[in-house]
């Protein structure tokens, strides 16, 4: 099979680089496009960027020259980890120009005609793609993926909801610093310390899991009516970020069952099957001192989420901790899982 050619927009940032790491050796995708803003352009990727992700910088992507975010990549989708200061009309220029456009960025995530993309979740929303193009006019088209805490958030939550219902959520998150990009926190604003304000973060985790939850309605997504307060906190943690939960159930249920939804949950056949989806999108343990960043991380190659401590709540029913690795599930393993979805349901090639 030819491989799909991509591109990366923000390519030489925290999240770009992950995209080089995971596109790497694809199966179906191959990068011919590094992009990134006008500081880099002209530069090799090798000299544009401080690479910072575990192992070496790919000699495959270190002599590629940079180029500017312009629709003129040879490549049929990009991938973008821009800013959200300058990603809402790059991307739309992208999706104008017949791109596929798979985003980390927030700008679009709420556009009523753009899906917010967890394929074990919502794979259904993806028939939001039709609408946004018809009312855009576009040839292309943009999907995007949730916020760094509300993706592995909302993965817990899926079975929960599915089998009982939720009708309340309180979350407290502990947030790595590669969660703020590069440079991201100055070291002595967060050595010994522990910030409870990340700019933005609260709204984004209490808003997007009720899209992703919600209902394809015609052409527009109902959401799930839910209550969720979210308090959010940057840490001294590299990457992996940690989510301490409690939900109050639709029905009663026993700690047995609420674990069993959990450890079963798989979402359909067809995600399994696609090269990043990990064959245990949950991943439950009962010892008590885990999930641990350092040490769960990487499960499932950074896709699976990590769950334990799941016990009775005295104030809702139950409450658990989480631990997802917010470049990978929450950002680059993220977006290039759904461009997979996209080649599998035939939206790739719609573009050739
Ligand atoms: P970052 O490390 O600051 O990287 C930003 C990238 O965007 C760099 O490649 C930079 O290129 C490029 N860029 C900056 N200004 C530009 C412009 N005017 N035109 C074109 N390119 C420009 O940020 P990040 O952490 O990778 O985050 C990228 C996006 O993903 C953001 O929207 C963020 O919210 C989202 N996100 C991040 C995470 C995470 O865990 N880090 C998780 C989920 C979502 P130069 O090197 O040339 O300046």
């Amino acid at each position: 099979m030819d491989k799909i050619q991509v591109g990366i927009l923000g390519a030489t940032g925290m999240v770009g680089q992950r995209f080089v790491q995971l596109l790497l050796n694809h199966p179906w995708f191959e990068i011919c496009a590094l992009a990134a803003s006008e500081r880099s352009t002209g530069t090799t990727y090798g000299e544009a960027c401080h690479w910072v992700v575990s192992g070496d910088l790919p000699a495959v992507a270190k002599e590629m020259i940079v180029q500017e975010c312009q629709p003129d990549l040879a490549c049929r989708l990009v991938f973008s980890a821009l800013p959200a200061k300058v990603a809402g009309p790059i991307e739309e220029e992208f999706a104008a120009a017949g791109y596929a456009v798979s985003s980390n960025a927030r700008n679009h995530r709420f556009d009523p005609d753009v899906p917010l993309l967890v394929p074990e979740v919502n794979p259904d929303h993806l028939a939001l793609i039709e609408t946004q193009r018809r009312r855009r006019g576009w040839k292309g088209f943009i999907v995007t993926n949730p916020n760094c805490c509300a993706a592995p958030l909302v993965l817990a939550l899926k079975p929960l909801w599915d089998r009982f219902g939720i009708t309340t959520l309180n979350v407290v998150t502990m947030q790595a610093l590669s969660g703020a990009g590069y440079p991201g926190v100055p070291s002595l604003d967060i050595l010994d310390n522990v910030i409870p304000y990340i700019g933005g973060e609260e709204g984004k985790v209490e808003t997007e899991p009720l899209k992703m939850l919600g209902r394809l309605e015609g052409e527009a997504v109902k959401e799930a009516e839910m209550t969720i307060s979210a308090q959010c906190h940057r840490v001294a943690t590299r990457e992996g970020h940690l989510e301490a939960v409690s939900v109050k159930l639709g029905q009663e249920a026993g700690r047995e069952d609420v674990v069993e939804a959990l450890r079963d949950f798989r979402g359909p056949l067809q995600v399994l099957g696609l090269p990043s989806a990990p064959q245990h999108p949950i991943v439950v343990r009962e010892e008590n001192d885990r999930p641990q960043p350092r040490l769960d991380r990487d499960e499932g190659q950074g896709m699976s989420v990590v769950v334990g401590r799941v016990r009775k709540c005295p104030v809702l029913d139950y409450k658990f901790v989480l631990l997802g690795h917010n470049t990978i599930r929450g950002a680059a393993g993220a977006a290039v899982l759904n461009a997979e979805l996209l080649k599998a349901r035939g939206y790739l090639e719609e573009l050739d």
